[in-house]
């Protein structure tokens, strides 16, 4: 199955796809975890990308969507995949769909996880205490908000104009979150 996760910082979409992966033993494609691992190898893109991580701004579309590229030529994608934090705008949402074109494997699933900006903010902070991410500041948050409502929020409406998007409600524990995911993927995986 090849699914795409949305919704805004500290929505829990990370923490969703991490057990999404586990279930359904697919690859977890997260361009954040990837960006991070290219800095803490200090490759010239991790150091390229680090400062613009550090402001909270999105790193450019053609260094973001040639990692995709990249990553989706491996073999253990045949089955699918999980996509975390990519696309992040809609010129994102265009490369991978041109990309998964090729592959003859389009989107199947998108799926946006709804949470209040409330909840947001205390997520953040209780991740930044245990992860320690430099990009977890105050302020790096109130941009990374920012970004997400001025570019990446219109990604949304880009899958459901494709008749992609199931929106689950955020809110509870992990462990409802991720029961009312599998639920979604139940449902679209019967016969109609
Ligand atoms: P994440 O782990 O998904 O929250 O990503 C952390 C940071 O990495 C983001 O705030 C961006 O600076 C950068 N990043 C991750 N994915 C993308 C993407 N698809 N496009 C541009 N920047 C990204």
């Amino acid at each position: 199955m090849r699914i795409v996760l949305l919704g805004a910082p500290g929505s829990g979409k990370g923490t969703q796809a991490a057990l999404l992966v586990e279930q359904l033993n697919l690859p977890h494609i997260s361009t954040g975890a990837l960006l991070r691992d290219a800095i803490k190898r200090g490759t010239q893109l991790g150091m390229q990308a680090k400062s613009i991580i550090d402001k909270g701004e999105l790193v450019p579309d053609d260094i973001v969507s040639g990692m995709i590229e990249e990553r989706l030529g491996k073999q253990d994608v045949a089955n699918g995949f999980i996509l975390d934090g990519y696309p992040r705008n809609v010129a994102q949402a265009a490369s991978l769909d041109a990309m998964l074109e090729r592959l003859g494997q389009p989107v199947e699933e998108a799926i946006q996880i709804d949470i209040d900006p409330e909840q947001i903010i205390k997520r953040i902070a209780k991740r930044a205490k245990e992860e320690g991410r430099s990009d977890d500041t105050e302020e790096t948050v109130r941009n990374r908000m920012r970004v997400y409502e001025e570019q990446t929020a219109p990604v949304v409406g880009y899958y459901e104009e494709r008749g992609l998007l199931t929106r689950v409600l955020g809110d509870g524990l992990k462990e409802e979150i991720f029961e009312r995911i599998l639920s979604v993927l139940n449902q679209h995986s019967q016969p109609a």
